[in-house]
């Protein structure tokens, strides 16, 4: 039976402490104990039920979190204060001192700074490689390898994963396969092809609102376990715990994430078709000319489309600048990094967000000066947006 996330978050019920339609939100830092007892066992991980303290747990985060795994299809969920917070953390716990990482080389420039300049430090290296082709994939994986890393579709390079395939190559190394599903919620579930753990940046798409930075990890409960171990957890000991009123917005967000996601992955299409038509250099896993759109297809829950993200190459970085200008000027989208809001967002990649990743290596993976990455709105006149970009790029020669 095709795996229906939406369905799965909208199914839960909560209530709140006085029959409200939202569950309350748990307000305070630390938690009441009726006897000493209790006290010990929450501390040995024992004690199901009873909360210790709010960077171990709360009530809203873990009604955040069950809603999540719901979605993904995990057992439980942990959720953090960031993507990173939900990135690092998992690194960290699969990771010790002389262990390998083989990743994909396009991924989020933070993650990729995190992997390239700082886990080094705790005798951590990885591989960087092209997620796209298998063999390159398994060559990389050492005797000393314990976790492939990819994104399902790249920032910014939109590149699309093999989920299945990579979760078989996990599997025949004894690998975890750690999937960052970011660019893709909904339209595309890592587990049901694979994965064994899933992080998003809630920041983006499933928050939605730009008001907060947010993350989680999807897993077994053993996992998410050990994540909070107040002896060796990353979570626990990292400390990068989302605030309860977060928990309690998100989780608000979250429930109209079938619907956003729907109208920005059609807005994206319509673009994309029109962009490639004005014979721009159109990158979307919704056009029959990607790479992997068939790949993309076969793995997708086809209701939620290719998704909101679509990147155009306009040349140069002095025109990618100029039209972003001129765009946020006619009021058509923000000059803004991030992903994922009701008005487009349009960057250029290889000067800011992915500005970490070394000028020689974002040509050799074909992230060029003149990129800029969109997150498309979710603009109810798309026909309109598409003939005042298509002016703005007139105005300045990009299009003829
Ligand atoms: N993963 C992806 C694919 C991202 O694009 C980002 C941020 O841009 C992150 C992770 C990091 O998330 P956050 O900014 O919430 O820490």
């Amino acid at each position: 039976m095709a795996f229906k996330p939406a369905n799965n978050i909208q199914d839960l019920q909560y209530f709140g402490e006085f029959g409200g339609v939202n569950p309350s939100i748990s307000d305070s830092s630390t938690y009441t104990f009726l006897s000493a007892k209790t006290m010990f066992d929450t501390f040995e991980g024992n004690a199901d039920g009873c909360y210790l303290y709010s960077r171990h747990s709360t009530p809203s985060n873990l009604h955040l979190g069950q809603a999540l795994a719901a979605m993904e299809g995990t057992e439980t969920a942990n959720v953090t204060a960031s993507g990173m917070g939900a990135i690092t953390a998992v690194l960290m716990q699969l990771c010790g001192a002389g262990d390998h990482i083989v990743s994909s080389r396009t991924i989020y420039g933070g993650t990729y700074a995190f992997l390239k300049n700082f886990t080094p430090r705790f005798n951590i290296e990885t591989s960087f490689v092209d997620i796209t082709k298998l063999e390159t994939v398994e060559a990389a994986i050492t005797a000393k390898t314990t976790v492939l890393y990819c994104e399902s579709v790249s920032n910014p390079l939109l590149e699309v994963a093999d989920i299945k395939a990579l979760s078989a190559l996990a599997k025949k190394h004894n690998l975890k396969l750690v999937v960052d599903n970011t660019f893709s919620p909904l339209s595309i579930s890592p587990i049901q092809l694979g994965a064994d753990i899933v992080i998003h940046s809630l920041t983006k798409f499933i928050n939605g609102s730009s008001d907060t930075v947010g993350g989680v990890v999807c897993g077994t409960q053993q996992f998410i376990d050990d994540l909070r171990s107040v002896n060796d957890g990353a979570c626990m000991l990292l400390g990068s715990t989302m605030d309860s009123l977060r928990a309690a917005s998100i989780l608000k967000n979250l429930r109209t994430l079938h619907i956003r996601m729907q109208q920005h992955s059609v807005n994206a299409k319509y673009l994309a078709e029109k962009f490639e038509k004005d014979g721009l250099k159109t990158v979307y896993p919704g056009l029959e000319s990607h790479p992997s759109h068939e790949l993309f297809k076969m793995m997708m829950n086809e209701k939620y489309g290719f998704g909101g993200m679509l990147t155009v190459d306009v040349g140069s970085l002095d025109n990618a600048n100029a039209l972003m200008e001129l765009m946020q000027k006619q009021n058509l989208g923000y000059l803004a990094v991030s992903l994922g809001f009701y008005k487009t967002l349009f960057s250029a990649p290889g000067s800011s967000t992915s500005s970490e990743i070394p000028e020689d290596e974002q040509r050799e993976m074909g992230l060029s000066d003149g990129l800029i990455r969109f997150s498309i709105g979710l603009d109810a006149d798309i026909e309109r947006t598409y003939s005042m970009m298509h002016a703005c790029m007139k105005e300045l020669k990009i299009v003829e």
